[in-house]
């Protein structure tokens, strides 16, 4: 069975008492689910008082990037380590708008993969095509291209969360129906199993991510291969974050 996961990817939102407000607001709804996993991705210097907050609850603290080395000069950076050490247990990698604005490559995913993996932490890397490519009919060729190159050298008993967030349905308000994220989700599987072998593949969990609102998660989470979702806009809010974690 895959615990299902929900994560919230607050990019660069909320101030660090801002952030102590939210996960205040957001363990009085969710800290008593257990056949869910729930994972907030605070901005950098918010990490360390969001974990703090988080004390005693199994609501989990990720980060929204990481660098591959440990230290070293590379000013702005942040290394595994360091996240380990603020509370992550996850971490984002390859979000669309680090390959759209930040110049992210699949090569560039790759290492940051391996690093966080290497230190313990789980990398949830993401993939997707823009509209573009989707109406090209290059999709699939995409995702594939995106997981052979960014999930090159994984082991095969290495634990990674996918997520699929098409680019546009990513704060667009366009949800990709759950027919049209089933789809991909199960060829991402699919290919993961070339990769992983079929038992990790059936283990990994594949999120979606594009516009998740309360009231689309239901009839995403009914379809077979879609694992949990990664939230942006909604989990700004802790009212419409916990509807979303509280999805049937
Ligand atoms: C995201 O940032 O990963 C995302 C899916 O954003 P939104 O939910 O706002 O579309």
């Amino acid at each position: 069975m895959r615990k299902p996961l929900i994560a919230g990817n607050w990019k660069m939102y909320k101030t660090v008492p801002e952030a102590r407000t939210l996960v205040r607001g957001l363990r009085a709804s969710l800290d008593s689910l257990t056949d869910r996993e729930i994972l907030v991705c605070p901005p950098f210097c918010a990490l360390l008082a969001v974990a703090e907050e988080l004390k005693g609850s199994p609501i989990r603290v990720g980060a929204q990037n990481s660098h591959w080395e440990e230290q070293g000069a590379f000013t702005g950076e942040v290394s595994p380590s360091m996240l380990q050490d603020a509370g992550c247990h996850y971490a984002l990698v390859g979000h669309s708008e680090r390959r759209q604005y930040f110049g992210e490559t699949d090569a560039t995913v790759n290492k940051r993969m391996h690093a966080l993996l290497k230190r313990g932490l789980t990398p949830i890397v993401c993939v997707g095509e823009t509209l573009q490519e989707r109406e090209s009919n290059a999709t699939q060729s995409i995702i594939q291209r995106q997981m052979d190159n960014g999930l090159k050298g994984l082991e095969p008993a290495s634990v990674i969360v996918i997520a699929y967030e098409p680019v546009w349905a990513i704060g667009t308000g366009k949800t990709a129906s759950p027919d049209q994220a089933q789809e991909v989700h199960s060829f991402i599987r699919q290919q993961f199993a070339k990769i992983s072998g079929a038992s990790m593949a059936h283990d990994v969990r594949i999120l979606y991510g594009g516009s998740v609102k309360p009231e689309n998660m239901s009839a995403l989470m009914k379809q077979p291969d879609i694992d949990g979702g990664l939230v942006g806009g909604a989990s700004l809010d802790a009212e419409s974050f916990s509807k979303i974690s509280h999805y049937r």
